[in-house]
């Protein structure tokens, strides 16, 4: 008959690790949803201040746009509800789906009036680069501004600057 396992002492943890990371990824409180824009809201996981990555969920409504921009680094992304595309490919990631962006993706992610909404898991690592019609860059977004676009939200309904800090590693 074999035992159940002993959990190991917290001293045989390395020290100076950070903490563990474990929330209710899709939240009970509607202001944790970071507006983006027209029918586009961002719910921060992982903001990684160290190895310059963000996980995060994507939520999407009808008929939501998030613009073109490209990714110097790879991306990962797992669909939990509806669907979604790419102006740029013929495929539709629908639910249960997984999603590889290579670095030098550049695309525009819509929801079609057939979606109510989208709800996303993904990693993007680096930055993400919006470009114009012509292909010129004209904004960013890394896990700094995304820090500072949370803080900025959650002061504003009232959930406090620091309420961003629970996900930044
Ligand atoms: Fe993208």
């Amino acid at each position: 008959m074999s035992s159940f396992p002993k959990p190991v002492p917290p001293e045989r943890q390395p020290a100076g690790m950070v903490p563990e990371l474990v929330l209710k990824a899709l939240p009970d409180d509607e202001r944790v949803w970071v507006p983006m824009g027209d029918q586009v809201w961002f719910r921060p996981l992982l903001l990684n201040s160290v190895e310059g990555y963000w996980t995060s969920l994507l939520r999407v409504r009808a008929a939501g746009v998030v613009s073109c921009h490209r990714h110097p680094a790879p991306v990962h992304g797992y669909v939990i509800k509806g669907k979604w595309r790419y102006l740029e490919h013929d495929w539709v990631a629908t639910e249960g789906s997984y999603v590889f962006e290579p670095p030098g993706e550049t695309h525009t992610l819509v929801v079609d009036e057939d979606c109510q909404e989208m709800i996303t898991w993904f990693l993007v690592s680096g930055s993400m680069l919006y470009m114009d019609e012509n292909g010129n860059i004209n904004g960013f977004s890394d896990v700094f501004q995304r820090i500072e676009l949370c803080r900025n939200h959650y002061i504003k309904v009232g959930l406090g600057a620091d309420f961003v800090n629970q996900f930044i590693r």
